[in-house]
């Protein structure tokens, strides 16, 4: 699991894995006052910031607006688009689906369609 921590400049680096404790040290610190802050329970172990980091939301580890680790998460795969077709005869993703007087049509075939 990578570590990526923020610079001023608003860019992310990796976090050494030898780094890794100090900055989930500094986090675990500012815990006891910062999670009542935010309304939950302050985290004790660096399993349970490594767990709240996989949710996919930022830590603050000092006061500096951009001294902030993240966990650099897998990109999500796009969801297969669902093909769809229509009364007109062609087939298109279902966003683009419109519904017209004499059934479905893509885009297209609208203005046809709506006759
Ligand atoms: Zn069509």
């Amino acid at each position: 699991m990578q570590l990526l921590k923020q610079y001023s400049n608003g860019m992310w680096d990796s976090i050494k894995p030898e780094e890794e404790d100090y900055y989930i040290e500094a986090i675990l610190k500012r815990e006891s006052w910062f999670a009542p802050r935010v309304g939950r329970e302050p985290m004790t172990t660096k399993e349970q910031v490594m767990e709240y980091l996989k949710t996919g939301k930022k830590l603050d580890y000092d006061d500096e607006w951009y001294a902030v680790i993240k966990i650099d998460l897998p990109k999500k795969p796009m969801p297969p688009v669902e093909m769809v077709k229509c009364d007109c005869g062609h087939t298109v993703p279902k966003c683009s689906v419109m519904s017209t007087s004499t059934g479905t049509s893509c885009p297209e075939c609208y203005d046809r369609m709506s006759m």
